[in-house]
């Protein structure tokens, strides 16, 4: 019998850094480990779960002013506990590394919710389809030429994932030859049957972006990730006006606006959204519906077993990031994980997000 209320008991948090398995770097950053902020709220007896991929200073965030905020708010009511943080964090600032805090522990209240309905999250809020297409994301520019073949070989012919994606723009960009020899690589590795995505992480001006589109026009790239800046949109523009790839942005938004900006100003072909940082699942549904509005679809960053129940619940939705590190790291720290094979997650039927923490695991790897 499902609870007619359930006010919201305890809010926790937890931080845990993995290191990569491989040096990683894109076109203008590089890092050697990953950190998870995990969330874990109560109400009625059950626990949901979220987290977001930041600093473990998002910790500091939840448990001062986050946690506090949505104490006693009804689980049931996941709206009102996102007004209730979207209030607390007025003074410090609602959009960066609060967003994020914010949507580990909205993704979490979500999660309750389900569970406390018995429900299947995807269930909960809706779903248009059962399946979620994925595609396979790595590529760093610090791996060799057998290193990218073989993660590629996997993900295309090991796995049957119809679409892959590789980083270029290395070294901010100073780098094009390799990174053409690299597209070269990628589309050799998995042949002509297998979409395939770049992602330059804003290393490029508009006009080099479109330079190196034009010398790669051979390898059939159908997806230019961050050409340059994401917070440039008059040169995201000027590169989807130039080039046949559809032009992809939108990873680090934060806040409803900074989406309406991004359609409004014609900046993207696919507005990319990621559900543990731009405000969790209750913000993620309001930013496909302004892309909607746009005529545009959306594109999961990351995160992927946070970002699969909102992503059948999405009508607009195009795919779901399958990116190395995250996927690595769920599998570890969480049964109940996901197969891609064939290229798409199916959603399961247990209730909440299907996932449950594998405490001993996580805690060999927690920092706060
Ligand atoms: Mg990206």
């Amino acid at each position: 019998m499902a609870p007619a209320e359930a006010p919201v008991t305890a809010v926790q948090a937890a931080a845990y850094t993995v290191p990569t398995d491989s040096p990683e770097a894109d076109g203008t950053f590089s890092w050697d480990s990953t950190t998870l902020v995990l969330v874990q709220a109560a109400a009625g007896g059950k626990k949901g779960l979220g987290w977001t991929y930041a600093p473990a200073a998002a910790v500091g965030l939840v448990e001062e002013l986050l946690g506090p905020a949505v104490q006693g708010v009804d689980a049931l009511d996941v709206p009102a506990a996102a007004a209730a943080m979207a209030r607390t964090v007025r003074n410090p600032g609602s959009t960066g590394l609060a967003s994020y805090a914010v949507s580990a522990v909205d993704c979490a209240l979500w999660d309750l919710k389900a569970r406390l309905l018995d429900l299947p999250l995807h269930k909960l809020l809706g779903a248009v389809r059962d399946k979620v297409a994925v595609y396979g994301s790595g590529g760093f520019t610090t791996y060799t030429a057998t290193q990218l073949r073989d993660q590629l070989e996997g993900w295309a012919h090991g796995q049957h994932i119809p679409r892959v994606k590789i980083k270029i723009g290395q070294d901010n960009g100073a780098n094009v030859p390799r990174d053409l020899e690299r597209i070269r690589q990628a589309r050799a590795a998995v042949g002509p049957g297998v979409e395939l995505f770049v992602d330059a992480n804003g290393a490029y001006t508009a006009k080099q972006a479109v330079r190196v589109m034009r010398e790669a026009a051979a390898e059939n790239v159908t997806w230019f990730e961050e050409p340059v800046s994401s917070d440039h949109l008059a040169g995201l523009r000027e590169v989807r006006d130039a080039v046949d790839a559809d032009v992809a942005a939108g990873e680090y938004g934060t806040g409803l606006p900074y989406f309406q900006r991004m359609c409004a100003a014609g900046a993207v072909d696919c507005l990319q959204a990621d559900v543990s940082r731009c405000g969790g699942i209750s913000e993620w549904l309001r930013i496909a519906a302004v892309a909607a509005a746009h005529g545009l679809e959306v594109s999961g960053h990351c995160a992927p077993h946070l970002s699969t129940a909102v992503a059948a619940a999405t009508p607009n939705f195009r795919h779901l990031e399958w990116f190395h590190d995250h996927v690595r790291i769920e599998n570890l720290f969480l049964d109940g994980t996901l197969d891609p094979e064939g290229g798409s997650l199916q959603l399961g039927g247990g209730p909440g997000n299907g996932l449950a923490l594998r405490a001993a695991e996580a805690d060999k790897y927690r920092v706060l």
